[in-house]
């Protein structure tokens, strides 16, 4: 009975952050090509139109859906990012902070 207790008061926290990510994700903007945080990461909301001459750091299959840093599920079309300003990224998106998703 206590462990059940203990798991229960501690999934309810866990339930919390979950559902104000979800949240957050509703309520961000979606970022631009254009805005400033996202022209000085090189984001484009298709990654396979990225250049990858210009971007070394490109190769195919990154995507912000499989980014460490993407605040959605891998499938969700858009997601939140930190690197523009807690806006939403598109899934099929990438900019020069793409780092694999652990
Ligand atoms: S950091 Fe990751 S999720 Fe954010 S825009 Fe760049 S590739 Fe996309």
């Amino acid at each position: 009975m206590t462990q059940r207790r203990t798991f229960l008061l501690q999934l309810v926290p866990a339930t919390l952050a979950v559902g104000a990510s979800l949240r957050a994700n509703a309520q961000a903007a979606k970022v631009e090509e254009s805005d400033a945080a996202a022209k000085g990461v090189g984001y484009v909301h298709d990654a396979s139109k990225v250049n990858a001459a210009t971007y070394k750091g490109y190769a195919k299959g990154r995507m912000c859906g499989n980014c460490q840093l993407y605040q959605g599920k891998p499938a969700d079309a858009w997601g939140v990012c930190p690197i523009v300003g807690m806006k939403q990224v598109n899934g099929k998106g990438w900019c020069t902070a793409w780092v694999k998703k652990a």
